[in-house]
């Protein structure tokens, strides 16, 4: 499978990993566009939001739940973030493989798409 966060995942491309579980890996950003920017994944491929099923309904609240536990790390809870999912060309998804972004601090620029 050629998608980067394949790769990411299985150790053929390097990444800042801050978390893994039998769920999902979340690592920073390469292009952060604020202070703190880090990618949550399924460890499942799944191109995105379109390609989840009934029964995936864990995996999704387990990816938030993750994301408020890194916002707690990276001392951004008290002051607030974003979680968001671009799905799709009009979304603003580039990378074809499920993943939350969790966001905090000004903005660099915005928001691509
Ligand atoms: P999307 O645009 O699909 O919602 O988000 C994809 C994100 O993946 C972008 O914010 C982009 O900067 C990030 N990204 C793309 N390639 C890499 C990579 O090789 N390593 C890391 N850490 N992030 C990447």
């Amino acid at each position: 499978m050629s998608c980067i966060f394949w790769k990411i995942l299985t150790g053929e491309a390097p990444a800042n990993i801050l978390y893994r579980d039998e769920l999902v890996t979340a690592f920073r950003d390469i292009h952060p566009i604020a202070r703190t920017h880090i990618l949550i994944i399924s460890n499942r491929h799944i191109d995105s939001v379109n390609q989840l099923e009934p029964g995936d309904e864990a995996l999704v609240g387990h990816m938030v739940l993750v994301a408020k536990e890194l916002a707690k790390q990276e001392g951004v809870a008290e002051h607030g973030y974003r979680l968001m999912i671009n799905t799709g060309e009009h979304g603003g998804q580039t990378v074809p493989h499920l993943h939350l972004h969790l966001i905090a601090g000004k903005l660099a620029r915005f928001l691509m798409g």
